[in-house]
């Protein structure tokens, strides 16, 4: 847990959140400020700052956040019609929490 950062205070209650999924390596939320109908992130439990900070023990770990995402695409039921995963990577990249998430987008045309 890092001190300052805000989604290391989400993942362990600090800031009340409510959670879509929960496993033992990661959490889903609704992004407070939604791109789309749809907008999900999914967020390990472990502070990462980025993927510039991935080592190679962390392979399991983002292979699970990409298949939860898959999971609350067919929860939302985003599936079918389709949707966006993305990482922010560091300023340029557009990342501005410095914890690792992954966006889950979609719903425009949700059928
Ligand atoms: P980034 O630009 O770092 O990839 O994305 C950060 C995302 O976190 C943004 O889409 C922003 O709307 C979202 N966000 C920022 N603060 C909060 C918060 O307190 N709660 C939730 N649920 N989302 C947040
Ligand atoms: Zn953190």
């Amino acid at each position: 847990m890092v001190e300052d950062c805000l989604f290391c205070k989400i993942v362990h209650g600090e800031i009340p959140s409510e959670f879509l999924y929960e496993d033992e390596e990661c959490v889903v939320f609704r992004d407070i400020n939604p791109h789309a109908p749809v907008h999900l992130l999914i967020v390990p439990k472990r502070h990462i700052r980025s993927i510039n900070d991935l080592e190679h023990g962390d392979a399991s770990l983002v292979g699970r956040m990409f298949l939860v995402a898959k999971k609350m695409a067919e929860a939302e039921n985003i599936n079918k019609s389709g949707y966006k995963v993305l990482f922010n990577v560091e300023k340029g990249g557009g990342q501005v929490i410095f914890h690792l998430h992954l966006h889950l987008i979609g719903g425009w045309d949700r059928k």
